[in-house]
């Protein structure tokens, strides 16, 4: 189904129903990146765009233990409305349409917890600064049995042709509903965990973007139930196996000049294209407040087990052209590279909730810019292979990797900022109060607890 920009409710109602669909589901994330909804008969879907539908304040605290953390900014007292975002609604599978909700006060403010207003704040802040962004996400996961206990290994080769033979009735189903849903894969593969698939989008505006990543878990969620499967989204599905990334590639216009991609530039390799002076700033920017930010990127109880070098999940806190060890993965333009210049930010892993992992990567590009932050040298060496010595002596660090470390480093970042205190307050609300819930589990046990728990 196509709606496109500014279709009116009245309109969305008769397309639905065309459509055979029975169910209008709006979706609110909240900072734990679970995914709440409401949902209303297909006759009401115009109440729904404009009346909204009802939702307590406390959905922003719920906890990945199902209890309520509670900030000063919200109590079981009061009520938000979350209206439908018409030209947002895609048709899925079995008569259900679903899209993301404007999660508004009673008086029709935008509440300043939500995720996607938070996303849209540092959009709109972008745009003073004539700046655009495009943002294609890329999401791994890893399939299980429907408890979420392991498959049997198979034959299971990492990027191997067997794994896409041997899922392709799913993954045809997959990419069908995608299409259907107006969803652009870019690229389907065998990750190299086992039985780990990922799937990526084409790029986006970031609200956009964000919003097809809901989308596209909600499909995942569908088409694996069908074949008797679930889906896996956690950081580290099982102990001491390959973690679930969650990269985000990253450019930014000005006046329709790619930011990251300056031909001539010859300054940190042998060869040309890199970004531009701004775009270099846009990148340090990033690097300069990234341990501030992993409480937003990496955040859950389980980021940290995922950010071990050697496992390309970015764990070293540097850029480098391809290197797939570093924090920010630069991506030249090129014949190989249709979509231009690109950087890919690869310490998100799948815990984080989108909305707010892009608002913070756009507000620490903005950060630079605005302080003309110097760029660092580039590194394109695998530092996923130095030992500790090594790394000190090529004057590299790692991302942090242990929870309490990371929400501490938030105080009085520059990412904190990006959130404002309410979108922060809950944020630490969910976050510090995983420390102490899950503290007795080891890490096998927590693994298997947290499984399937940002699955849809
Ligand atoms: N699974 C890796 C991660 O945790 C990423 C592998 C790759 O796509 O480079 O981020
Ligand atoms: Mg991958």
């Amino acid at each position: 189904m196509s709606v496109s920009e500014g279709t009116s409710a009245a309109d969305l109602t008769e397309v639905l129903g065309r459509e055979g669909v029975c169910v209008v589901a709006g979706w609110a994330t909240n900072a734990a990146n679970l995914v709440h909804a409401k949902s209303m008969p297909v006759a009401r879907t115009s109440a729904f765009v404009t009346a909204g539908a009802g939702m307590s304040p406390v959905h922003h605290g719920y906890a990945l233990d199902g209890t309520i953390q509670l900030t000063p900014f919200y109590d079981a007292v009061g009520d938000l409305r979350m209206r439908l975002v018409p030209e947002a609604v895609r048709v899925l599978p079995g008569g259900l349409a679903a899209g993301p909700t404007h999660v508004v006060t009673q008086e029709g403010e935008p509440d300043p917890t939500a995720p996607r207003h938070v996303l849209t704040r540092v959009v709109e802040r972008l745009g003073e600064q004539d700046l655009t962004a495009l943002v294609g996400h890329e999401l791994e996961f890893v399939l299980v049995a429907p408890d979420g206990s392991a498959l049997p290994p198979g034959a299971w080769t990492p990027y191997g042709l067997s794994a896409v033979v041997d899922r392709s009735a799913l993954i045809g189903e997959l990419l069908e509903a995608a299409d259907v849903a107006g969803l652009g894969i870019e690229q389907v593969h065998a990750e190299y965990g086992a039985h780990q698939l990922e799937l990526s989008l084409a790029p986006q505006a970031p609200v956009e973007a964000a919003d097809s990543v809901i989308l596209l878990k909600t499909l995942i969620g569908i088409i694996t139930r069908a074949h008797g499967l679930a889906a896996s989204f956690s950081p580290v599905p099982f102990a001491g196996a390959v973690g679930n990334g969650a990269h985000q590639h990253l450019s930014l216009r000005s006046g329709g000049v790619n930011l990251l991609d300056d031909p001539p530039a010859t300054l940190h390799q042998e060869t040309a294209h890199g970004p531009t002076p701004t775009g270099g700033q846009a990148i340090a920017g990033i690097l300069d407040g990234l341990l501030g930010a992993q409480a937003v990127l990496t955040g859950s109880i389980l980021s940290g087990p995922r950010l071990r070098p050697g496992m390309w999940s970015g764990a070293t806190l540097c850029w480098g052209t391809e290197n797939r060890e570093a924090a920010v993965r630069y991506l030249r333009a090129g014949p190989a590279n249709p979509h231009g210049a690109n950087i890919e930010i690869k310490v998100v892993d799948t815990s984080a909730n989108p909305y707010l992992a892009t608002a913070v990567l756009l507000g620490l590009a903005l950060d630079g810019i605005e302080h003309e932050l110097p760029l660092p040298p580039e590194i394109v060496r695998d530092t996923g292979r130095l030992d500790d010595a090594a790394r000190a002596e090529a004057g590299l660090s790692l991302v942090l990797d242990d929870q309490e470390t990371i929400l501490d480093a938030f105080a009085g970042s520059v990412a904190e900022r990006v959130l404002g205190e309410h979108a922060a307050a809950a944020l630490l609300a969910v976050r510090l109060h995983e420390v102490t819930a899950f503290a007795d589990l080891d890490a096998e046990q927590l693994c298997e607890r947290l499984r399937l728990r940002w699955s849809i």
